[in-house]
């Protein structure tokens, strides 16, 4: 047991929820104007707001929300380490970047990465399998946490592309 640990780790999940609750306010300030621009007839301005609340929205599910990390390696056990937002893994042991290839279908390179930082992290994994198989590290997901992250990533191109345009 670490208290000073789960402590700072509270504390930091409470900076995070207040940090989704400012981001919230801001989308909900973005989508009033939207609605008092479609009131006054202003497409675009609607859709230019939309477009910037959809941005602000995005970075809670993202990379903001508490939640565990869920990275899975081929011994089928979900890392509990907390992870924030629902798209990138623990930091801790290197879930990171791997969580997000494991979601896009890079299923090697997820497995080579970790495997990498863990040998030169820590003492080296005995390798069982030979390289040629096809890995099964995963994510752990609830139907939250999968909506939660393509949702983000949605909006966020959403909003982008529609700021270009307009
Ligand atoms: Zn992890």
């Amino acid at each position: 047991m670490a208290p000073g640990g789960s402590v700072s780790q509270s504390a930091k999940k409470h900076d995070m929820y207040t940090a989704s609750a400012w981001l919230f306010l801001v989308t909900m300030l973005l989508v009033g104007w939207a609605v008092l621009s479609l009131h006054d007839k202003d497409t675009r301005a609607a859709i230019v707001a939309t477009a910037w609340a959809l941005i602000f929205a995005s970075p809670i599910p993202l990379f903001i929300w508490p939640s565990t990390c869920g990275y899975t390696n081929t011994r089928g056990r979900p890392c509990p380490e907390p992870s924030y937002g629902f798209l990138l893994g623990c930091r801790r042991y290197y879930h990171w970047w791997p969580k997000l290839l494991v979601r896009i279908r890079l299923l090697k390179e997820a497995q080579r990465q970790v495997e990498r930082h863990q040998q030169t992290r820590d003492t080296a994994i005995p390798q069982s399998a030979s390289g040629d198989s096809v890995p099964l590290v995963r994510v752990a997901d609830s139907p939250l946490s999968l909506c939660g992250a393509w949702a983000g990533i949605i909006s966020a191109a959403t909003g982008v592309i529609a700021l270009i345009i307009h």
